[in-house]
């Protein structure tokens, strides 16, 4: 077991599409219309939870502040306390409609924090099953099908309209 792989599976951070100009996170913020296209699961006037597009785990997502920035010590207290609360919700969803063991739950802050995208801060939701190390290590360095992505996408879509 590889115990740095479990500590720090987010490695793969959202990479942004082509034609994306400046922060890909705002793009997906102002686009509320696009949802289904940017595979964004649930938004309020707080957030938005989107999937990670290079996922480490099936069905890894992400819960991002609307609000531009790189400091989460600069963040608005209320919005903090939302993205804990929104985490909250997607841990229930992940265990009791995805059948998930674990969960890895974490933020990279800055570059040298291993953050692919460090300007607009966000916080990660790593689903986890028992002995799933070795899959894991075989698909650190591949992208999922873009077919499971897509069926991943919809059912945690279904999912979000009843725990988020
Ligand atoms: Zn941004």
């Amino acid at each position: 077991m590889d115990n740095a792989i479990l500590y720090a599976p987010w490695r793969n951070d959202y990479v942004a599409g082509e034609k994306i100009e400046g922060c890909v996170f705002c793009h997906i913020s102002s686009s509320a219309g696009n949802d289904e296209e940017l595979h964004v699961l649930y938004r309020d006037e707080h957030c938005f939870v989107v999937m990670n597009r290079y996922p480490y785990t099936p069905g890894h997502f992400m819960i991002i502040p609307h609000h531009h920035t790189d400091a989460l010590e600069a963040l608005d207290p209320q919005t903090w306390l939302h993205i804990s609360v929104l985490a909250q919700k997607g841990v229930r969803m992940l265990k009791e409609g995805f059948g998930v063991h674990g969960v890895n739950l974490g933020m990279n802050l800055g570059k040298a924090g291993g953050a692919g995208i460090a300007e607009h801060i966000h916080l990660h939701l790593v689903p986890r099953w028992e002995r799933d190390t070795n899959f894991i290590t075989s698909i650190a360095h591949t992208r999922v099908y873009s077919t499971d992505f897509e069926k991943i996408y919809r059912r945690l879509k279904e999912l979000s309209k009843e725990y988020f």
